[in-house]
């Protein structure tokens, strides 16, 4: 089975790095899956998991992004993400907090505001998470 190397790095460093068999993300178009041969690629990531299959097994790697850019060539992915922690970092009790803290603001803004936009991307950081955490993807 071919391989296709992944980098994740953020602005403070590199998360992830691996040959994987497959990387799975999702774009703000849409789910993407890129083997290794893939055609050349620049796309904007949402706030979601990157899924790395790893060769030779059936095993995955999870990985929570919140948003930021995928480069695709051929034989290695770059994902540039403004945050990203591996399934095994992520501290649960921090993001439950942020959970509430988020849908506690959400209660007290209006939903015009640039507050409430704020604290929904925060919920969705927190949600996504927690999903990591909890294999639910
Ligand atoms: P919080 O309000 O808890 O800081 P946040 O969504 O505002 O959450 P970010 O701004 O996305 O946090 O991230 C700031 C830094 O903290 C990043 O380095 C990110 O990887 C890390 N981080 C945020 N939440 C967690 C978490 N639950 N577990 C581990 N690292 C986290």
């Amino acid at each position: 089975m071919k391989t296709i190397k992944v980098s994740v790095v953020t602005p403070n460093g590199p998360v992830y790095e691996s040959e994987v068999e497959m990387v799975s993300t999702k774009a703000q178009s849409g789910e993407l899956g890129i083997l290794p041969g893939h055609i050349p690629l620049v796309a904007p990531l949402a706030i979601g998991v990157v899924r790395l299959k790893k060769p030779g097994s059936k095993e995955q790697d999870f990985v929570a992004v919140s948003g930021g850019f995928l480069e695709v060539r051929p034989d290695q992915v770059t994902i540039l993400a403004q945050s990203a922690e591996k399934a095994e970092d992520i501290d649960v009790e921090r993001a439950l907090r942020a959970k509430e803290r988020a849908e506690q603001r959400m209660k007290e803004q209006k939903v015009e505001d640039i507050d409430f936009r704020r604290a929904e991307l925060a919920l969705q950081r927190a949600v996504n998470r927690l999903a990591v955490t909890q294999g639910k993807m």
